[in-house]
């Protein structure tokens, strides 16, 4: 049963764009898998991996986001957030050696551990059966972006349209959300982009004049929860109440 203010909020909608990492792809059970087989050497398998993941995934440092921002390499923003891990539990930083065999390590793990989400899967067929044009945009490199839709199942339901490296700027730069909804030949007010990061999705996707629809997964507890009033987009808690509100005619007038 689809929630009846997103429904409304959805009226007329054209196409929807996805983020890809923690919203089509599990991107936080595949970091999980790839640190513990890159950490274990290093700490030990009886290390304390679920805090471990946890403090990936949270990057409170926000050396990912520098990343994106241009400040640091790919390479750089993997090389401190595993330093942290180690100086956090007493261990040495790695050395530019050892930081080539762990990151060896954690990308044939991270990507031998690419799951799609369940509900993604479910909502992509029903949205495609709909006719609705689909769409995939990341901040991350088109090449990992691309092995990894393919590794999911959803590189032909949901193509890659822009990514950082490709197109220039990366999310929230609004000229990336502009561009996915340029290349699905739909106008930008009717184009729902959905993502699992409220700043740089959502509301990012909002400012530039898409409607930005917040994913935010029970079990994802790597954003504060905000209060309804807060609330500057809309919310669901899996892809498939999309679906929901999409799939079906607008409902009219409520009350
Ligand atoms: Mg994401």
């Amino acid at each position: 049963m689809a929630d009846p203010r997103l429904r409304d909020a959805l009226c007329g909608v054209e196409a929807v764009l996805f983020d890809i990492d923690h919203t089509l792809v599990d991107t936080a059970g595949a970091f999980a898998a790839a640190l513990r087989h890159a950490v274990t050497p290093l700490l030990g398998a009886d290390a304390d991996h679920d805090a471990i993941a946890a403090q990936w995934s949270r990057d409170r440092s926000g050396w990912y986001r520098a990343y994106t921002r241009g400040e640091v390499g790919y390479g750089e923003q993997r090389h401190r957030r595993i330093d942290e891990v180690l100086t956090d539990r007493d261990a040495r930083p790695l050395d530019a050696d050892g930081f080539a065999v762990f990151d060896r390590a954690f990308d044939e793990a991270f990507a031998a551990a690419w799951r799609p989400f369940p509900d993604a899967i479910i909502a992509v067929r029903r949205l495609r059966a709909a006719g609705l044009p689909l769409g995939a945009m990341s901040n991350a490199a088109a090449a990992l972006q691309t092995r990894k839709l393919t590794a999911v199942g959803l590189a032909e339901s949901v193509p890659l349209l822009a990514t950082m490296d490709t197109f220039g700027v990366g999310k929230p730069d609004p000229r990336m959300f502009l561009e996915g909804a340029r290349r699905l030949g739909t106008d930008p007010a009717h184009v729902v982009y959905v993502g699992d990061e409220p700043d740089i999705d959502a509301d990012a996707a909002t400012a530039a004049g898409l409607i930005g629809v917040h994913l935010q997964r029970e079990h994802d507890r790597r954003f504060e929860r905000c209060r309804p009033d807060q609330r500057r987009h809309l919310e669901v808690g899996d892809l498939t109440a999309l679906a929901d509100a999409l799939a079906l005619p607008s409902p009219g007038p409520t009350g």
